[in-house]
């Protein structure tokens, strides 16, 4: 597969792995503990374009492509994937403004991260996971608008979001034709950040609620049209899955690189545990199936940013790969290290940690597997 990476783009990939060596990775262990992410850090992140990798050229943003925000996502989660999740969610809230929002929808929600400003994609609810069409967030239409009542619940940035990207549902009965899409400030009236998740990874991210209480939005805060939300949810998720593929990437190549680390320095039996063939074993699958999610993950990107037919098949086909890959190669890393991999010291049971979520958030990897049964059977 060839790509060629434009010289500023390769810039900011090359940026994001400074940062992740330098500043991400030697506060890592930290957030994970406290489960905060570091402010310092934060600032770190907006001021070098990282928490805006998805604003495009017209509106004063770098116009990455997806190759490219994937390539610095895979850079970011080396050093830690809860700081890339936080990055990444800003990129997943622009989505469904891209595709469908107005002008002036654009301009407020890019203005606001070209300012260093937050975002967040607000779908889940405690009834409807998997299944978005299960959404009884309501909008009312009143006069000049909408009233929003319900509650979302797992919103990736939500406490330190200033906008959020909410789908809620405007027809009577519910149902996918009624999801619609709004783009509000998170100091209107009404709105409220609910339970903060403590959660097994990415603890560096803010995971909570969002609660919608009588909250009137102006009719010109929806996005797009009355009952096009279900669409545009599926379009944003296409386009960001191969991003979560690039982040498992990540964290299974922090994971290759600490387990081989230590097998040069670990010795039993008085030799390295690098020379035991069942060791170079482990090493090897580990390397072997890390590499093939890269290519594969690489693969939907390229296939997105073309427009391929089989693009939503790539992007679930990448996101599935290389979280169960993640998962699996974590793991191993942990065995490879022993009781050290084991013990919070050491940072690989917290790749193992971060790893889980791969395969849960922007769709589980069950569904990947419909997605991808769906489009080999029938497409
Ligand atoms: C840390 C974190 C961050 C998140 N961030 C966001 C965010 O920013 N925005 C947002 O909107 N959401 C977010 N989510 C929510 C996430 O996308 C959902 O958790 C996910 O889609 C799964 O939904 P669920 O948890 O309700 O599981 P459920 O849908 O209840 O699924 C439970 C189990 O049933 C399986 N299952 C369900 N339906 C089927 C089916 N038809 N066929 C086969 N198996 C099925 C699932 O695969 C899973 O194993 C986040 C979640 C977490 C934990």
């Amino acid at each position: 597969m060839n790509f060629t990476i434009e010289p500023q783009q390769q810039e900011l990939i090359d940026l994001a792995k400074t940062i992740a060596v330098n500043e991400i990775a030697p506060r890592a262990l930290d957030m994970d503990k406290t489960g905060v992410m570091d402010e310092e850090l934060l600032h770190i992140l907006k001021s070098s374009g990282l928490t805006q990798t998805s604003v495009p050229k017209e509106y004063g943003g770098a116009g990455l492509d997806l190759l490219t925000v994937a390539l610095i996502m895979e850079e970011i989660a080396k050093g830690c994937s809860g700081v890339a999740t936080v990055c990444a969610a800003n990129a997943l809230a622009s989505y469904p403004v891209l595709f469908a929002g107005s002008d002036d929808q654009k301009k407020e929600l890019f203005d606001c991260l070209n300012q260093g400003g937050m975002a967040c994609f607000a779908l889940t609810e405690p009834g409807a996971g998997s299944d978005a069409g299960a959404v009884s967030c309501k909008a009312k239409k009143v006069e000049g608008g909408y009233i929003l009542n319900g509650t979302k619940c797992f919103i990736t940035n939500a406490p330190i979001a200033d906008k959020f990207v909410v789908f809620a549902n405007t027809k009577e009965g519910g149902g996918i034709r009624g999801l619609t899409i709004f783009l509000i400030d998170a100091k209107t009236s009404g709105v409220s950040i609910g339970k903060e998740e403590d959660k097994m990874g990415i603890r560096a991210s803010a995971t909570a609620e969002i609660i919608f209480d009588d909250c009137f939005v102006p009719e010109s805060a929806r996005v797009g049209k009355e009952g096009r939300g279900f669409l545009i949810a599926m379009q944003t998720l296409q386009a960001s899955r191969p991003v979560v593929a690039a982040i498992s990437v990540g964290i299974a190549e922090a994971a290759i690189e600490a387990a081989v680390a230590y097998s040069h320095q670990r010795k039993q039996f008085g030799a390295k545990i690098a020379s035991f063939e069942m060791v170079q074993q482990m090493i090897a699958d580990m390397v072997m199936k890390t590499e093939a999610a890269k290519v594969l993950t690489y693969r939907a990107c390229v296939a997105q940013m073309n427009k391929e037919k089989k693009a939503a098949m790539y992007s679930a086909m990448s996101k599935c790969l290389a979280s169960d890959t993640a998962m699996e190669v974590t793991t191993t890393a942990v065995q490879v290290m022993g009781g050290n991999g084991y013990s919070r010291e050491n940072p690989v049971e917290k790749y193992m940690r971060d790893a889980k979520i791969m395969q849960i958030y922007e769709g589980t990897n069950q569904i990947q597997r419909l997605v991808i049964a769906n489009e080999a059977t029938f497409g």
